[in-house]
């Protein structure tokens, strides 16, 4: 069977990540996981696929991510397994498995990898893509918010980009919630007519979501819709006003952002997202970057102990999007070759690959490409390689030992003896 035409193109919102575009990933992970390491926090790893009633126990049914977009199948022996749409699910899947609530609270985990959505591609939105995300365990205070919102300004800003805004509300608990979804409905009775068609829905089912909603019918009625923070209790407020004064002490830029919210029963308390402020007349990137909050009552929820948790996860995609189209050119990720071996015939070619593993073993990164065989364009990868030293190899050096030595630049070329040649390019690098 021969591959289709359409076998030839990565799946529908699915992408590679060429070699030209490895910088910027390696450039965000060294920068996240450097922050993260020194904060504490330690990587875990959990399967792509997980059982398919973990995702929907835990991201909720009527949610867009279960309803729509999740990949889920059936393995040959009947098993229902998913793709990870987002990574707390499986995180808290290990964390009650491997019984985590035993060890010293917090526990501080960090990940990062690919999941996946079946949702329609659009600017910085995949079908596969990929997240690098925290989560704190069994630290309810609001202490554990702020370490995780200020470690993921950190990483964003140690990335070089500015302007960074939280935006940051409190959703409260199951204790002063159900006031609050009152108030919801009386405000939206005799207005739902005027509501999105999803949003007509969504007043059943999940009414906290029409607050979020960015239809301009929905986004014109919620402006004046009340307000999660009027109707919080004594204690869901301290908490809250702990969160933002903490953000105050260490400094980082937030808005109150009244309409943000997470739909489901076990999210809790603080919710945030991080976008990045245009200034006058600039458009960068509309979206949030990064988003996350409090859900203490999701380990339980899932069948395991008490253990209150906080987290967020980061769009990798979006984020280096965004250090594209501001210009943030990532620093070399792996060293430019300091010389370029040619070489000319059998016998050059094989000893031409010892002295390229000689200079190896010496930390002088060679370059080479063995499968050419014309010196003209061996030489012409060289220059444009802008590398100031190259070898050359021919039959006759091969066969007598030696190698000549060419210095780009001028052209002056010399014969070394080739048990000399590592010692001398180390020389000629020192000055
Ligand atoms: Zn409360
Ligand atoms: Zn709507």
């Amino acid at each position: 069977m021969s591959a289709k035409k359409q076998d030839l193109q990565a799946p529908k919102g699915m992408h590679d990540i060429l070699p030209a575009d490895q910088p910027y990933w390696a450039f965000l992970l060294k920068k996240g996981k450097t922050i993260l390491e020194e904060y504490g926090f330690e990587r875990i790893d959990v399967p792509m696929v997980e059982s398919t009633p973990l995702f929907v126990s835990s991201i909720g049914e009527g949610t867009d991510v279960i309803e729509k977009e999740i990949y889920s199948f059936k393995t040959k022996s009947g098993e229902p397994l998913a793709l990870r749409p987002e990574f707390t699910a499986g995180i808290v899947r290990a964390y009650i498995e491997h019984g985590m609530h035993v060890l010293p609270q917090p526990i501080q985990l960090w990940t990062w990898g690919p999941v996946f959505r079946h949702d329609n591609p659009q600017a910085g939105r995949y079908r596969q893509f990929h997240q690098m995300d925290l989560e704190i365990f069994g630290d309810d205070t609001a202490a554990a918010d702020a370490q995780s919102i200020f470690v993921a300004y950190k990483i964003l800003e140690s990335l070089g980009l500015r302007n960074l805004i939280v935006k940051v509300n409190s959703i409260g608990d199951q204790n002063c919630r159900p006031q609050y979804l009152k108030a919801l409905k009386d405000y939206y009775r005799g207005r739902d007519k005027k509501l999105c068609a999803k949003c007509q829905v969504r007043i059943k089912t999940n009414i906290l979501r029409v607050l979020d909603c960015e239809e301009p019918e929905c986004t014109e009625i919620n402006k004046n819709a009340p307000q999660f923070m009027d109707y919080l209790d004594t204690d869901c407020k301290k908490h809250f006003t702990e969160v933002l004064e903490f953000l105050d002490e260490i400094k980082v830029p937030y808005l109150l952002e009244p309409r943000l919210v997470r739909g489901l029963d076990y999210y809790t308390r603080t919710a945030f997202e991080i976008f990045i402020e245009p200034k006058e007349g600039e458009e960068i990137f509309p979206s949030a970057l990064l988003g996350g909050g409090r859900y203490d009552k999701l380990v339980q929820f899932l069948g395991g102990p008490k253990a209150p948790a906080t987290g967020w996860a980061m769009g990798m995609e979006r984020v280096i999007l965004v250090l594209k189209k501001l210009g943030i050119a990532p620093p070399e990720s792996h060293p430019q070759p300091k010389i370029f071996i040619a070489q000319l015939g059998e016998i050059a070619k094989r000893k031409s690959l010892l002295l390229f593993e000689e200079f190896r073993k010496t930390g002088i990164v060679a370059k080479a490409t063995f499968g050419r065989d014309s010196m003209k364009s061996q030489l012409k990868i060289s220059h444009r390689l802008g590398i100031k030293y190259t070898l050359i190899m021919g039959q006759k050096e091969a066969l007598d030992g030696s190698v000549i030595l060419r210095e780009m630049d001028s052209g002056v070329q010399e014969t070394v003896p080739v048990e000399k040649i590592v010692d001398l390019i180390k020389q000629k690098l020192r000055k």
